[in-house]
Parts: structure tokens; sequence; C-alpha cells
């Protein structure tokens, strides 16, 4: 396979427009909220610090096990394809060679059921950057970190 190919992958927000994310130091939840793409207020950072235990990370680090999971499920019927595509294109210049579509080169993938984001957690805003809240399990919300610039900050 030469081609990259680039596979969409929605993923649900709640209702206040919050993307649930795992920590990869802390390994646990909290949520970000997702601008629009044109979104002046938006921060264009390269990393991100967990409002949780305040470690930083590359800003696609933060998927959650279920994002991840799914977003492989929804990949894979892509990939699926792609490989049923060149091995067909590998077979067409053999002489007496036939490969049936649908045969066992499928690499049978479960298509995953959609994603569900309930609407848990508790909104907090950091004083130096208000426009980055954050949401957090309430146990933790007294005390976060800014998600930009890693300022410990009380809510
Ligand atoms: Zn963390
Ligand atoms: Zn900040």
């Amino acid at each position: 396979m030469d081609d990259e190919f680039q596979i969409p992958v929605s993923l649900p927000l709640d209702s206040d427009g919050f993307l649930r994310r795992e920590c990869p130091s802390c390994e646990r939840e909290f949520k970000w909220f997702s601008h629009a793409e044109d979104d002046e207020n938006a921060e264009l950072v390269a990393q991100y610090f967990c409002p949780l235990c305040g470690v930083a990370a590359g800003s696609d680090s933060w998927w959650t096990h279920a994002q991840l999971e799914y977003g492989f499920g929804s990949a894979s019927g892509a990939i699926d394809q792609a490989v049923q595509d060149s091995l067909a294109d590998a077979f067409k210049g053999i002489k007496g060679m036939k490969l049936e579509p649908n045969s066992s080169f499928s690499l049978d993938f479960e298509t995953p059921a959609a994603l569900v984001e309930p609407d848990d957690m508790v909104i907090v805003e950091p004083p130096c950057h208000p426009n980055e809240p954050v949401k957090v399990p309430e146990a933790s919300a007294e005390r976060a970190f800014c998600l930009i610039c890693g300022a410990q900050f009380a809510a």
C-alpha cells in the first residue's frame, strides 16, 4: 500500500461541547473544550497539561481507550477494503489465479457502535486562560492545572 489514506472519525461531544480525554501520565479522564476550527479564541499549542496531575504531553496523546478502539474499528473497514484491492491487483497479473471477492483474506473487523458522551464532570475555568475551560471529576474540582500553561489554580 503506497497510498496514505485518511479516515475521518467523529467523536461525540457532551451537550456543553466538551470532548473526553485521558491523561497518558495519570490515566485519569477529564474533558477539554472542543473549539470550532475557525475559533479565534482557541489556543494553538503543541502540548497540553493534564488538569488533574499537571504533567504535559503532546496534543495528540490524549485519546481515551474507548476512542482508540472506536477509531481503529472505524478505520478497519477502509483498511480491509484497501488490503483486498491491493491483493486483487497483485493477483491480476498471474495466469490461472483468481481471487474471489470476500475471500478469507478479509481481516474481518467488527464495526464499532457509536460512542456516547454523558454529561458528567464539572466545569473549571483557569483564570490565566479563561478561554480554555476543562471538565474534571467533582472530587478533583477544587484544584486543577491549566491545560495550556500548566499553572495550578483553585476553582
Ligand atoms: Zn494526568
Ligand atoms: Zn493558563
